[in-house]
């Protein structure tokens, strides 16, 4: 018999800091304290109207109460393809395409299908904290690579094939970047992407911000820049940021007809279809224009500016200009060692923990990207919380 009481994979994994944060402010909220939360990202803004009818209408036809195709509604993987060429400019076929429960949920997918146990993943640090777990639950073992303010958070191919050995099998690489805002520019990709082709290594390519871009800087896909890389290459992508639809839960993996066939299996047995009425709200989203994206983002630009400059009015704050996403990822390691409100914080999480009791307001401590001595800030918040909560950061960390 078995001594251990639970699994060992599952046990050996940490709660996602990102919606660990957002709901310990959520909570103190509902429990009467000012709390500001610049955790979890997620836009303040209602989904556009045009996707709500399109469910409240959907969730009125008892043929939507039924299961859906286990990948996917075909509508919905049909209005993707176009959608794929709409904004990333290739065009993939329905097989290559499986609608998941969120971003996420194809993360999870995509290395559970890929991965065997062994297998390393190159992981440019700040990452998401969600993909070193869901690398390790697959059994691979992700390589960070660091990166920081000074190569504006971006990795090179020099750094990526010195971490390249024989156990080598896939790249995370996300443009624009949850935690940093950093963009690549198209040269950058290109070169990363030619580098993957020419070693066979997968890219799995979290594309949930490509809409979210500001001044000169604008996404690519690795996949129209290189079209070689078709075979080894998945696109991660979802609903939730660009339309703010966070809690629709409506995500979706394009990689190559064999992966996907076989992540398909996978979710077959692990959740089936995705809830049907939020697959046809996805379908209005993505078969719609984007005006009211344009809009919202115009909102996260302005939020954007304001957060910068707030943030680089405190003494010892260092900062990249976000140029994508809605976070910024600003270097507190003055503070660390500092006399705050009577207390010393002795890592970035402490730090936190202090903002939070003092100042009430929640930020993600660094340790949850592998990024020590940083924090993440959301600015996808309302324009006067921000800088409620902006102002007595500053207060509180000028002493
Ligand atoms: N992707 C968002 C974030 O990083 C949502 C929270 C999560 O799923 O981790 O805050």
């Amino acid at each position: 018999m078995s001594t251990e009481r639970l699994s060992h994979r599952i046990t050996a994994i940490a709660e996602s800091a990102t919606m660990a944060v957002d709901s310990k402010a959520k909570a103190m909220k509902a429990a009467g304290e000012p709390v500001i939360g610049f955790g979890a990202g997620e836009p303040d803004f209602a989904t556009p109207a045009h996707i709500v009818e399109a469910a409240v209408a959907a969730c009125q036809n008892p043929s939507n109460h039924k299961y859906t195709p286990a990948g996917g509604l075909p509508k919905l993987r049909e209005a993707l393809v176009e959608k794929t060429e709409r904004d990333s400019g290739w065009r993939p076929e329905t097989s290559q395409i499986l609608v998941t429960n969120g971003g996420k949920h194809a993360v999870y997918n995509t290395c559970a299908a890929v991965l065997n146990p062994g297998d390393e993943v190159l992981l440019p640090a700040p990452y998401w904290t969600t993909y070193p777990e869901s690398i390790a639950l697959a059994g691979g073992t992700p390589i960070p690579l660091p990166t920081d303010t000074t190569s504006g958070f971006r990795v090179t191919v020099e750094q990526l094939e010195a971490a390249r050995g024989p156990q080598t099998k896939a790249l995370f690489f996300v443009s624009p970047s949850n935690p940093t805002g950093a963009v690549y520019p198209a040269a950058e990709i290109e070169a990363i992407g030619q580098w993957a082709v020419e070693h066979g290594i997968w890219v799995f390519a979290d594309e949930i911000y490509e809409h979210l871009t500001y001044d000169n800087h604008v996404h690519h896909s690795m996949r129209a820049l290189v079209p070689e890389i078709n075979n080894h290459f998945v696109a991660i992508n979802g609903v939730a940021k660009t339309y703010a639809m966070t809690g629709w839960r409506v995500g979706w993996m394009i990689g190559p007809s064999d992966l996907v066939k076989a992540a398909g299996n996978l979710q077959s047995h692990a959740t089936s279809n995705v809830s049907n009425v939020p697959q046809q709200a996805a379908l209005a989203a993505v078969s719609g224009d984007l005006t009211a994206v344009a809009e919202m983002r115009a909102s996260f630009d302005r939020r954007r500016r304001t957060m910068t400059e707030m943030l680089l009015a405190i003494d010892g704050v260092e900062l990249l200009t976000p140029q994508g996403a809605f976070y910024a990822f600003p270097n507190l390691a003055a503070f660390i060692g500092k006399e705050i409100a009577g207390r010393e914080a002795s890592t970035t999480a402490e730090l936190a923990a202090i903002i939070l009791d003092e100042a009430k307001v929640a930020i993600v401590p660094g340790e949850a990207f592998g990024a020590p001595g940083y924090a993440r800030l959301s600015f996808a918040l309302g324009d006067d919380d921000l800088v409620e909560g902006l102002t007595r950061v500053g207060q509180l960390l000028a002493g």
